[in-house]
């Protein structure tokens, strides 16, 4: 684990925030690399959520939201964690995140008492002011979870798409908690990113739909990459459901830490629909044209972390062998998610190869992310290309100027193939393939 946080800063994935005034309480900020990464996560989730589903159409609601959203979906009353405090040195806890005694008490993280506080529930939402005046009038809050935002466009999505159950609605975006404890580098963190569908069904199918989802969801990380080995799914025992939760799993990755939750898969029933509908006096329910029947549809909420789902990434592709008698680093990521997915080398800076090089760019940059480096003894560059997890090296050298090809060098095998310019995009996205 320190490794890997030692390699995001130094590549450029994570920056604490704030370094320069010796950071700020948990709070990250996303380098050159991390910000690629990201991007290319998200974009992982979309394509699998919204681009290749005809039933599924994205949404981006606002942060800023109205206290009566989270009125009516009880977030006001029930968004809570147990606070407890250690009177021996202060320490502020969840209480479910500390350990107990075997004669049932909690105890301290920080200097093990066990005179620990009751607990009281502390809501995790961040409350500011709209407007000029701080008075009760203006009072917003930042999301806390995306999914509201579905919840109150229910009808306007509905009207403008003409959709019938099952159908879902898709969203990335930042949340905000203010958590009692953040930790475990960006595991958790009070801003992050995340990725949800609400997917309406009809109420009788409901369980077959969380059933699907949570298969669904299980095996899109494994796609990408993460050995069977560091995921399980895992079912939440009746008296950790949330208030609005029928049921729910957690696909859990196996942190340095132990398990730990990657996304949530929950059935939300029509809780929030119907608190909606009574809160809001609309109709928030699906009339079928056909049948004349009219319902409330029931939710199944896939919910993922982006920081979260990055680090099981980084994690599982972190390896070390040996090429050539010398030790190296390589993140094998799969070829979508790594930040760059092809570097462009030229393998001496004279000016005699930086124009073919140039060329090679601008032929694979519509394409896909390249990074195009110069600097330093080609070995040099390789290593760097493997610690960033870049699939593909596209070497032009001082052939290249007469055979007009390139050597592409895999990342995995470092196995170099001679490859013409013109068949170069072509052989690059068959490579690079889903
Ligand atoms: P936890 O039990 O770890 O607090 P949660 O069950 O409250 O998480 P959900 O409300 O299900 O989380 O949110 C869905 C996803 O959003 C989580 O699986 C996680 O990936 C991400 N997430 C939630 N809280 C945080 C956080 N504080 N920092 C980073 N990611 C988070």
């Amino acid at each position: 684990m320190e490794e890997l946080v030692r390699l995001c800063k130094a590549r450029g994935f994570v920056f604490p925030s704030a370094e320069i005034y010796g950071g700020f309480r948990s709070t990250y900020d996303y380098g050159p690399l991390g910000v690629l990464m990201a991007r290319n996560v998200k974009e992982a989730w979309w394509r699998s959520m919204v681009q290749m589903r005809r039933e599924v159409v994205g949404l981006d609601a606002a942060i800023l939201s109205s206290p009566k959203i989270w009125e009516a979906s009880g977030h006001l009353k029930n968004f809570t964690d147990p606070l407890v405090d250690c009177r021996s040195c202060k320490q502020r806890w969840r209480a479910d995140q500390l350990p107990t005694t075997e004669d049932g008490k909690l105890k301290c993280l920080n200097c093990a008492s066990t005179d620990i506080t009751e607990a009281r529930p502390f809501n995790l939402m961040f409350k500011t002011f709209a407007g000029p005046v701080e008075d009760d009038g203006a009072v917003a809050y930042l999301r806390p979870e995306t999914a509201q935002g579905h919840f109150v466009n229910f009808a306007n999505v509905l009207q403008t798409e003409h959709l019938r159950p099952p159908f879902g609605t898709a969203q990335i975006g930042k949340s905000f908690r203010n958590e009692i404890t953040p930790g475990n580098f960006v595991f958790r963190t009070r801003e992050f990113e995340q990725m949800e569908l609400e997917y309406f069904v009809p109420p009788a199918d409901s369980p077959r739909w969380f059933e699907y989802w949570c298969k669904e969801r299980f095996e899109w990380y494994l796609r990408f990459g993460i050995p069977r080995e560091m995921l399980r799914l895992r079912h939440h025992a009746a008296e950790e459901l949330s208030h609005y939760s029928a049921g729910t799993a957690d696909v859990e990755f196996d942190f340095p830490w132990g398990w730990g939750e990657l996304e949530g898969i929950a059935n939300r029933t029509d809780f929030d629909l119907k608190a909606h509908a009574e809160a809001s006096g609309q109709v928030l329910e699906y009339f079928d044209q056909t049948t004349g029947e009219r319902y409330v549809p029931h939710v199944i909420e896939p919910a993922a972390g982006v920081a979260r789902t990055m680090m099981a990434f980084l994690i599982a592709a972190y390896t070390t062998d040996e090429v050539a008698g010398e030790a190296r680093t390589v993140l094998r990521l799969h070829p979508r998610i790594a930040p760059y997915q092809v570097a462009v080398l030229p393998l001496s800076k004279k000016d005699t190869l930086l124009p073919l090089s140039e060329e090679v760019l601008a032929l694979l940059q519509p394409v896909t992310m390249c990074d195009y480096d110069v600097t330093r003894a080609i070995g040099r560059r390789y290593r760097r290309q493997d610690e960033i997890g870049t699939p593909l090296c596209v070497t032009v050298d001082f052939e290249s100027l007469e055979d007009k090809a390139v050597t592409v060098r895999d990342r995995d095998t470092t196995a170099q193939e001679r490859v013409p310019i013109d068949r170069l995009v072509e052989v690059v996205q068959s490579r690079l393939a889903w």
